[in-house]
């Protein structure tokens, strides 16, 4: 991958980002999300933030390499706290971390998110976590993408703040409120192969000299839930 051959996920990621965005790609790695985006125009502005030295020190790289210097501004800070007044960022990116660490990181910065219109979110795990963070802090969301790559199924929540609150089920909050609406086959794989991989934890649970009832009766629950999510559900 390099910004000129973004991974499906990032190229889902970026389908998010409105025309003359101006971003913040946090945990931007080597930056190649900001920098395929301004070398398209589809940013005017953008700041890469890192918290790490060394993919630091990449982005400064890789902005310089394409003469992109005056569009990207690299940062090494941790999280938000990339973002300046002065940058005027409408949309934030957070991809490729768990989602309880951007549900971390969107907590922390909370002050600087006040002029985002737009948080474009990759969770690689921990989506509930992160649709439960978006519903009590005010954020609508607007879509979801579930997309297979590499041996890995990724979700992609785009979110946008409403000033009416948002009320989402335990059961939306699991599977994605949109992605409900559609499932497909990427849907159906994810959660066929939760169940059959939980049904093998429930079993070997069962075989345990002290039987964890409780636990066992909670992950029935759960899977109740994702069997009732498959079903109707083709597939296609
Ligand atoms: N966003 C890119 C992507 O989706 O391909 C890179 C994902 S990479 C797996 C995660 C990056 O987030 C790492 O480079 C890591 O240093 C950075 N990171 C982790 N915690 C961070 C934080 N609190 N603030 C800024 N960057 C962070």
């Amino acid at each position: 991958m390099d910004e000129k051959h973004l991974s499906q996920r990032l190229v889902t990621v970026a389908n998010f980002v409105p025309i003359g965005a101006r971003l913040a790609d946090i945990g931007s790695d080597h930056a190649y999300l900001p920098a395929a985006l301004a070398l398209r125009k589809q940013i005017s502005y953008a700041v890469a933030g890192e918290v790490a030295p060394g993919p630091y020190n990449n982005m400064v790289r890789e902005i310089a390499s394409h003469s992109l210097t005056e569009t990207i501004k690299p940062r090494l800070a941790d999280g938000l706290a990339a973002i300046e007044p002065s940058d005027r960022i409408n949309t934030v990116v957070i991809a490729g971390m768990g989602g309880i660490l951007i549900t971390k990181i969107l907590t922390t910065g909370q002050a600087r998110l006040a002029g985002v219109r737009r948080l474009v979110l990759q969770p690689n795990v921990g989506a509930p976590r992160l649709r439960q963070w978006l519903m009590r802090h005010r954020y609508q969301i607007m879509a979801e993408r579930i997309l297979a790559e590499d041996d890995h199924i990724y979700e992609v929540i785009m979110a946008e703040p409403s000033i009416v609150p948002f009320r989402y089920s335990d059961y939306e909050l699991t599977f994605g409120p949109l992605l409900l609406e559609k499932k497909g086959p990427v849907f159906a794989a994810k959660w066929h192969e939760y169940y059959h991989r939980q049904m093998e934890v429930i079993h070997q649970m069962k075989q345990a000299q002290k039987v964890p009832v409780k636990r066992i009766q909670e992950l029935n629950a759960k899977l109740a839930m994702v069997k009732e999510a498959l079903e109707n559900d083709n597939g296609e």
